[in-house]
């Protein structure tokens, strides 16, 4: 076990952040790694408790707490804090086989619910198991690994998000012949389409994309399946086809006006897209091989064009939200609102919400951080909603009317007499996604839920067309990262016991 008395000894430190005013100058990662000898204290705080509740990944009142990927948490912080740090990164990747994206955007199931937690403030797993992998990646120990032999069965895996290419990467080990399509230009769906690059640097996908081709996967760009190949084709091609291409039917707004206003309304997805795209477009000339991307604060750019001096409001208060807040903050928005339906949650938790219950607490997270050290005021409104957009002639957004709501016998409310009419030049609808875009799945002829998802057996990948399989967001419904990995993995369990008759992956 880790060090007895450690967490009596050592207090929680984090990675050390920016100051708003340096971060906000441009779209770089801006956490700070400890030096080791501190890593190694932190991770000396694992009292190994015994009941690691922190890769248990419990459901507990309908919410999960602790790790999906069940990562054997007390065995590499044990590793770290006797400076065994390959040893470490073994038991690491034995789970999780992308921790350089958990480590960078997770948040964190299994901290909520470290006993150290309970009383104290819990263990830094988070920011330890980015270092493991940084650490192993800077000391060269990250080689690919091809398979020692193939299997001859191929398998084609549509979408490369995190699902998708944890279902690619656990198959390839096991020798089958992997390709993966994806529509985008590039590999990393939400990891790299969605989620901004001050939370991910897009190099990060860049080198996991050449470590897996290296071991043999292949990845083929640009192309949309079921409209550039057809499924028939696909099946007729491949032994087996896994569906993993996330929940991106975003939910509509549905305000009045927005028949007739069109122009300066995003969806947030869209928005975040072409952010990323301009940033690594304006970095090196090129989409995809940025590495060290810039503000997109000097020079002349579209999207900053969009954005700077606007009046900025974003429906919706998610992770998403946060991002969009994130964005235009650097881009140069003269103000930002956002706008969450529901009530502002307590600081800290309820009597009714004990360890290790997932925390129904207020998140302040690093866009809303930076809004309020621009503008002097938290940008959160809580209980409320657009129900107006107003525009000009020429269909440009100009206001919108803002009102609040109420939950009432579990349906969300306006409270009459509450509206409030304030300018608005771009607003971004943050608000959710209903489901995956249905197309595809139809084309397959794979049954859907009413909730939009393809459908399953519970606890099963496999879709209601034999040799059709399905994982991450397009399967659970829009969720985490970490859950997506570990559908990719459960599904390439599956698929491996559909061609081989048998299975022995974990
Ligand atoms: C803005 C934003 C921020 C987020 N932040 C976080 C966070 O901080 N932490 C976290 O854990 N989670 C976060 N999430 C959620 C997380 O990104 C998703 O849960 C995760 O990416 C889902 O993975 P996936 O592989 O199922 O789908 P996706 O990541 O959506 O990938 C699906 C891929 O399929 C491709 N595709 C779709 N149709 C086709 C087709 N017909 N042919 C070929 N390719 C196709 C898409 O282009 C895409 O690349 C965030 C989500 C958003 C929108
Ligand atoms: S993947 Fe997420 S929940 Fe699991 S150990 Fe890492 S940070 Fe914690």
């Amino acid at each position: 076990m880790g060090k007895p008395t450690g967490f009596l000894e050592y207090e929680r430190v984090e990675n050390t952040v920016a100051d708003p005013s340096a971060r906000i100058r441009n779209f770089k990662e801006f956490r700070k790694m400890l030096p080791e000898a501190e890593r190694m204290q932190q991770a000396a705080r694992c009292m190994n408790c015994g009941v690691p509740f922190c890769q248990s990944a419990l459901e507990l009142k309908g919410r999960v707490t602790g790790c999906p990927l069940h990562n054997l948490i007390p065995e590499w912080n044990d590793e770290i804090w006797r400076g065994h740090d390959r040893f470490g990164l073994a038991r690491l990747l034995q789970t999780n086989p992308f921790p350089e994206f958990t480590g960078r955007v997770c948040p964190a199931l299994c901290e909520k619910a470290c006993i150290n937690g309970m009383q104290g403030d819990s263990v830094t797993v988070h920011e330890n198991e980015l270092w493991l992998i940084e650490h192993a990646f800077a000391e060269g120990w990250i080689k690919p690994l091809p398979p020692a032999r193939r299997s001859g069965k191929s398998v084609a895996i549509i979408g490369s998000g995190p699902a998708g290419l944890a279902c690619a990467d656990a198959l390839n080990r096991r020798g089958h012949s992997v390709t993966v399509y994806e529509r985008d230009d590039a590999i990393g769906g939400l990891l790299m389409y969605g989620i901004p690059n001050m939370k991910i640097d897009k190099s990060v996908l860049r080198r996991r994309q050449e470590l897996m081709e290296a071991e043999g996967v292949r990845f083929i760009t640009g192309i949309e399946v079921g409209r550039d190949i057809g499924a028939e084709e696909m099946k007729q091609n491949f032994d087996a086809v896994a569906l993993c291409t996330g929940a991106r039917e975003a939910r509509k707004l549905s305000a009045e006006g927005t028949d007739v206003v069109k122009d300066g309304i995003w969806y947030a997805v869209d928005f975040l897209k072409d952010v990323t795209k301009e940033v690594l477009t304006k970095q090196d000339g090129t989409e995809q091989g940025g590495t060290d991307p810039e503000v997109a604060q000097s020079g002349p750019c579209g999207m900053r064009d969009l954005v700077s001096g606007r009046q900025v409001v974003i429906l919706g208060g998610g992770d998403t939200g946060n991002d969009c807040i994130g964005s235009v903050i650097r881009l140069g928005a003269a103000s930002v609102r956002e706008l969450e339906m529901m009530p502002e949650p307590p600081e800290k938790r309820r009597e009714n919400n004990p360890w290790p219950e997932w925390p129904d607490v207020k998140k302040t997270d690093y866009g809303v951080e930076e809004a309020t050290w621009v503008f002097g005021q938290d940008p959160r409104q809580y209980e409320s909603t657009v129900k107006a957009v107003h525009g000009d002639d020429a269909g440009k957004l100009t206001a919108v009317t803002i009102v609040r709501v109420s939950m009432q016998n579990g349906k969300i409310t306006e409270v009459p007499g509450t509206e409030e009419t304030v300018p608005c030049d771009l607003l971004i609808i943050a608000a959710g996604f209903t489901g995956c875009e249905k197309e595809l799945p139809e084309q397959f002829g794979v049954a859907l839920t009413g909730r939009g998802r393809t459908a399953t057996e519970a606890g099963s990948m496999q879709t209601s067309v034999p040799g059709i399989f399905t994982a991450g967001d397009m399967h659970r419904g829009p969720s985490l990262v970490v859950w997506a990995i570990a559908e990719g993995k459960a599904c390439a369990r599956e698929i491996d016991a559909y061609l081989m008759g048998y299975t022995e992956m974990i």
